[in-house]
C-alpha cells in the first residue's frame, strides 16, 4: 500500500516496500530517501512541541522548552518529515545520506 502526503512544495511516498526506517520515495525522484542527520535550531525553536506530538520517538522537549532530538531512528521518515513540516519557524532540518538538506527545500 502506498501511502501519501502533501506539502506545499512536493509530495512524498511511502515505500511499501522497504522495511528500514527513515525510508520514503519522492515524488520527484522515486529514490527512497533516508533521513541521517536532524538539526533543531535552538534560536528559531519557540516551543510549540508540534513536532513532539507528531513524532515523540525522535524529539522531546528540553528543560528551556526548546527540541531536541533524543533518538534519529524513533520514527519513519515520512513521521519526521510530518513533524518537520508541522513546525511553524521551520527550525528542523533534514538531511538525507548524501549530506543533501531535504527539508526544507
Ligand atoms: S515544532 Fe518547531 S518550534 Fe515547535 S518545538 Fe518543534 S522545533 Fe521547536
Amino acid at each position: 500500500m502506498t501511502k501519501q502526503t502533501k506539502n506545499h512544495t512536493q509530495s512524498y511516498y511511502l515505500d511499501s516496500e522497504a522495511k528500514k526506517p527513515h525510508t520514503c520515495l519522492t515524488m520527484a525522484d522515486k529514490k527512497p530517501l533516508k533521513i541521517t542527520k536532524i538539526v533543531i535550531d535552538r534560536d528559531l525553536c519557540i516551543g510549540a512541541a508540534t513536532c513532539v506530538t507528531i513524532a515523540p520517538g525522535t524529539f522531546q522537549m528540553d528543560a528551556e522548552n526548546k527540541a531536541i532530538l533524543v533518538n534519529l531512528e524513533g520514527n519513519d521518515a515520512e513521521t519526521i518529515l510530518m513533524a518537520a513540516e508541522s513546525c511553524p519557524t521551520k527550525a528542523i532540518f533534514l538531511y538525507d545520506e548524501d549530506g543533501n538538506q531535504v527539508y526544507p527545500r
